[in-house]
């Protein structure tokens, strides 16, 4: 189905931060799959994993105990504070999971009609559910009636939360901590925490959408982390198979107790070959110690960025954590992504006017330094 407007290029091979077109053409990856490929395309351990596990089993359904998935849940656990985890194949699929929760919440209670609140300029996911719940009318138009439940306020604005204060019809809150699809939008330092205690005092759950910016993308395990608080309940996906498809909610507290057997399921989620792959993951982004590089490397590039970008007129805002970044400019700007893949780079524009930068966290300093230098010659090239 004509479902993507595709650029007329198809790669063939991939290592690293690289990727080679059938023409023989190489290309640096600064989106790596839309924050998928973390640590970069056919990573060898990884495809060691993969092929071994392929080799021994790959499915068996959640009709049996799977020794990897309990792992995987251990680990995530570990390094999230949660209490559990389902396991799903999609983001959108987490963060089905996660309304479920809330609804179950809320029927615990006896409530009716029970309401998450969500954020404008939100994304969650394509499914009816996630679509209802994302802050974007193009997302939704067309697909009328939507998904009733929830209330959408404006992001980054504590007022408008506080303002639904002792509203007890509310159960949840779902928020991403910085705005992929929205443009990188990073709210203000604190606005996770005055969440969190909005959250605690209404007795209400704080669900935070982590699917672009977990596992390492912001230079900790989960954008959370940079404010020392912790959800009820966090979604995750793109990243956390790098590229082999698997998605979990992760819950603590109340929540991680509101789904019980016969409630929700998934056919292929959490099976052997996309929980081995992300134990191999974790393991390496760990061995590595590819977070504080993501946080030092995305700062390097930030500074690049401000010093050389923030003068020019056409650029609006410079914004991001970690390797997450975002160039705001003042008019459209989505010429510039077959510009950029003319010259060997493949970058993105988010919210019709950001430049979205989301490289591997494993790329090295000379890569840094030529996406930097083609970003900064494409915007330069510019006028607004
Ligand atoms: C990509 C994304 C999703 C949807 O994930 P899919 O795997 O495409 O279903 C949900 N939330 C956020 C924040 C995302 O960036």
């Amino acid at each position: 189905m004509p479902t993507y407007s595709r650029f007329p290029v198809t790669f063939v091979r991939g290592e690293g931060a690289w990727l080679w077109d059938r023409q023989g053409k190489r290309y640096l990856d600064a989106l790596s799959g839309i924050a998928v490929c973390n640590l970069g395309h056919a990573h060898p351990a990884l495809y060691e994993v993969l092929c071994q596990q392929a080799g021994q089993l790959w499915h068996t359904s959640n009709l049996y105990r799977i020794p990897p998935q309990e792992r995987l849940a251990g680990e995530l656990c570990r390094l999230s504070g949660m209490d559990n985890a389902f396991f799903c194949n999609s983001g959108a699929e987490a963060n089905e999971a996660a309304i479920k929760i809330a609804r179950a919440v809320g029927a615990g209670r006896g409530i009716a009609d029970p309401k998450i609140v969500v954020m404008e300029g939100s994304f969650h996911g394509r499914t009816l559910a996630t679509l209802s719940a994302t802050g974007n009318a193009k997302v939704q138009r067309g697909f009328e009636p939507l998904v009733g439940g929830f209330l959408q306020i404006p992001y980054d604005d504590i007022d408008a939360l506080a303002s639904l204060s002792g509203r007890s019809d509310i159960v949840a809150i779902l928020v991403e901590p910085i705005q992929g699809e929205g443009g990188v939008r990073t709210p203000a330092p604190g606005y996770l925490s005055r969440l969190r205690s909005l959250c605690d005092d209404n007795d209400w759950l704080l669900m935070l959408d982590e699917v672009q910016t977990g596992i390492g993308r912001t230079g900790r395990w989960f954008a959370f982390q940079h404010q020392s608080i912790t959800p009820d309940v966090t979604t995750l996906a793109k990243a956390l198979g790098n590229g082999f498809p698997i998605g979990a909610c992760l819950a603590r507290g109340k929540a991680a107790r509101a789904l019980t057997a016969g409630m929700h399921g998934s056919t292929f989620g959490g099976n052997f070959l996309g929980c081995r792959v992300a134990l191999e993951v974790l393991r390496i982004i760990e061995e590595q110690k590819l977070l504080s590089r993501a946080e030092w490397l995305g700062r390097r590039l930030l500074d690049t960025f401000r010093q050389r970008l923030e003068p020019l007129e056409q650029v609006k805002a410079i914004r991001g954590h970690g390797l997450m970044l975002g160039i705001e400019l003042q008019a459209p700007c989505g010429g510039l992504v077959p510009k950029a893949l003319a010259q060997g780079l493949l970058i993105n524009v988010t919210a019709n006017n950001v430049v979205r930068l989301l490289p591997p966290l494993i790329l090295d300093e000379n890569q840094a330094d030529q996406l930097a230098e083609t970003v900064v010659g494409l915007i330069s090239g510019t006028t607004s």
